[in-house]
Formats: C-alpha cells, sequence, structure tokens
C-alpha cells in the first residue's frame, strides 16, 4: 500500500522527493516506503540531517532549518551545514563518523559531558553558536551510521536535542554547592577538589605549589564588640582582598571555614608565595577596619602561613599541615605576620 504524505498538505503525494533541485538529487527515483521515510524525517520536531559518505547533506529537514536559521536549500547537496553550528568552519559530529575521524571528538568536544561509543553510534554535548541566528545552545548531538548490505557506509544521521536549560541548572547547581554564601568565595569542598587537581597536575609537571592559610586575628573579640552582621561584613571584606591576590589562573581563594581561609597557588615558589602573603596581610591592615583587641593599634589584621611542597615529594595533606603549623607560629609570634614552613623535605620531616 503507498503510504500518503501525511505532514505537509500543500504537497501532492511524491512532491518533496522529486523536487531534486530544491531538496537534494539523491533521493529520486524511490520506493514509496522511502518517500514516506524521508518526509517523516523532514517533519520531524527534533532537528535532524543526514549526510552521504562524502559528508554532503542529503537532507536537512524543517527543525533544523528552525533551530540553525540555515534553509535546506542553502546546504543540501553541499558541504555548507559546517557552518550552521559554529562561528569557525568545524566537522560536525557527522563528519567524523564519515570521515573515519571519530578518535578527533575528545580533541572538538572537549566540554562534553557525555562522551561514549556504543553500537547505535555516538552521542555528545556542546555549545554551539548557530551563527545565523546568534542563539546560544547547548546541543545534544546523537549521530550514527547507516551502512548497506555489503556494509559501506551509505550515510550518517545526526539529530539534535536542545539541553540549555537542563545545563544552565546544573552550572547553577554546581556554582551553588561549590561557594561560600557568605562571602562567595570557594567553599572548603571546592577547594579540596581544586587542590587534588592542582597537587596530580604539579606531580605531572614537576613544579612546586603553594598554600597559604590565612586566620582573622582576635575575631571572635569584634564579634563580641560590633556584633555578628558587622562580622559577616569583615569576612566579607577579607575575601574581596583574597579574590584579588588568587590572580592567576590555578589560583584558588576559599573560604576554609569560620575565619579562616585558604590560598591555592600553583606554580609557586616559597618566596613567590610570601610575597602574596606579604600583600595579603598588608591589604587587610589598609582596610583600617577597627577591632578593639590590645594588639596593633586596634586594627583588624590577618596572621597567615605559608607552606610550598613539592607535590612528587610529599602528600597534600602534609602541606596543608605545614601550613597550618606555620600559622600557629604567626599567632605565637603575636599575629598581624606571615610565616614560612621549613622547607619541605621528602622524608616528612620538616
Ligand atoms: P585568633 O586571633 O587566635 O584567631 O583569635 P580568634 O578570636 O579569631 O579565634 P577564635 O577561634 O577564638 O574565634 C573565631 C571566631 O570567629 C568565633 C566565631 O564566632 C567567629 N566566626 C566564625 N564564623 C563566623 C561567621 O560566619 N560570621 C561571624 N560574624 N563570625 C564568625
Ligand atoms: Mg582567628
Ligand atoms: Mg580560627
Amino acid at each position: 500500500m503507498r503510504p500518503v504524505p501525511l505532514f505537509d498538505e500543500h504537497s501532492r503525494p511524491g512532491d518533496d522527493v522529486t523536487e531534486k533541485d530544491r531538496r537534494g538529487a539523491t533521493v529520486d527515483h524511490l520506493h514509496p516506503d522511502h518517500n514516506f521515510a524521508v518526509n517523516l524525517m523532514k517533519h520531524l520536531v527534533v532537528p535532524t540531517f543526514v549526510l552521504d559518505a562524502e559528508c554532503r547533506v542529503i537532507i536537512w529537514n524543517r527543525a533544523c532549518e528552525r533551530l540553525t536559521g540555515v534553509r535546506a536549500e542553502e546546504v543540501v547537496g553541499t558541504r555548507r551545514h559546517r557552518l550552521a553550528f559554529y562561528d569557525e568552519d568545524r566537522p560536525t559530529l557527522a563528519d567524523l563518523i564519515a570521515m573515519d575521524a571519530t578518535d578527533r571528538i575528545d580533541t572538538l568536544y572537549a566540554d562534553y559531558d557525555v562522551r561514549s561509543n556504543n553500537d547505535h553510534g555516538f552521542h555528545a554535548e556542546n555549545w554551539c553558536v548557530m551563527p545565523r541566528v546568534r542563539t546560544r545552545q547547548y546541543l545534544h548531538i546523537d549521530a550514527g551510521p547507516i551502512f548497506d548490505s555489503d556494509g559501506r557506509l551509505l550515510s550518517v544521521v545526526e539529530t539534535l536535542r536542545d539541553m540549555t536549560v537542563q545545563k544552565e541548572a546544573q552550572a547553577e547547581l554546581e556554582h551553588l554547592a561549590s561557594r561560600d554564601p557568605l562571602t562567595g568565595l570557594a567553599n572548603r569542598r571546592r577547594f579540596e577538589e581544586h587542590l587534588g587537581y592542582e597537587w596530580r597536575r604539579g606531580q605531572r609537571t614537576a613544579q612546586p605549589l603553594s598554600m597559604l592559610m590565612i586566620d582573622v586575628d582576635h575575631f571572635k573579640q569584634f564579634n563580641d564588640t560590633y556584633g555578628h552582621p558587622q562580622g559577616d561584613a569583615c569576612l566579607r571584606s577579607v575575601a574581596a582582598v583574597l579574590a584579588s591576590a588568587a590572580a592567576r589562573t590555578g589560583d584558588l581563594a576559599s573560604r576554609y571555614g569560620g575565619e579562616e581561609f585558604v590560598l591555592v597557588l600553583p606554580g609557586t615558589t616559597r618566596n613567590g608565595a610570601q610575597v602574596v602573603a606579604e600583600r595579603i596581610r598588608a591589604a587587610v591592615a589598609a582596610l583600617r577596619i577597627p577591632n578593639k583587641a590590645l594588639e596593633h593599634a586596634g586594627m583588624l589584621t590577618v596572621s597567615i602561613g605559608v607552606a610550598t611542597g613539592d607535590p612528587g615529594a610529599l602528600t597534600q595533606e602534609r602541606l596543608v599541615a605545614l601550613a597550618d603549623t606555620a600559622l600557629y607560629g604567626a599567632k605565637h609570634g603575636g599575629r598581624n605576620q606571615v610565616v614560612c614552613a621549613p622547607d619541605t623535605d621528602p622524608a616528612g620531616g620538616g
């Protein structure tokens, strides 16, 4: 039985598929079932396109036109579909399959959340900018090859799903889970994740890593004198100083807990870390936040412990302990000062 095109009220049966000039040459003289299949694909609500084995577009459906703003007649029979999704000319997932170059997926889709290969093809996710309509969307992409009975590649079908809302919600959740709500700095969980990551990187690159432990001096007295809300405002001011001190890529300022903060400085030597610490100490004193503690002319100050280690030679727990001990030394030395841990030795005696 001949299938009736269901979706286009203006077309006569077979219209779309014999429209060789506009909709591509390869769908001519097809069996009626094929006509139906092609029509179905064109009207599918899911953005879909099909490439032949030479990466030329055979089908570019209406939903794909709506998504990208690029019309089928602009791309069918060409390889110009590549410009529909990105600002640069780069292969789509379907191109990579057609070119048998799926080993490049990793480099082209570095931001993937999902990257896996199964018997049904490949799926991945990426931010696309759709240059024609300028709508940045996070797309979930599925692409799979179609082979003939001899196992030769006939075509590759790619479908796209807009996951922008879900991706943004996920990013927001990740942000909330990694931030300290009072100061906006990274929280302790994020600090530990980051330290672990930078520690492993330091092992690979044989770079030192420095850590600053920062504790507000006589903060209990500050709260007792000025009240908790003022204490909170004070912590935010100290946090702002730390955030601007974490200037380089990989630097991270975080709230370790209470009125204690920690700064991770990957690739920074002991001398470099000492300079950063001294700058922070001076910047906090320069805020001239009054604190009626006996020491330091009634101004709010911080004490800082600095430790630097070779990630190949000691553990990150040891580095944290060294920074903590150095901070303790700064407190006992009279506060408002920077103390560096002695050079670490691999045996752990430092
Ligand atoms: P030291 O110079 O030895 O560090 O003395 P300190 O008073 O700063 O240390 P202590 O540990 O005795 O007191 C820390 C205070 O920090 C007590 C606690 O109420 C206060 N604190 C911790 N978290 C917060 C916060 O989120 N907001 C406010 N306002 N205060 C906090
Ligand atoms: Mg304190
Ligand atoms: Mg403390």
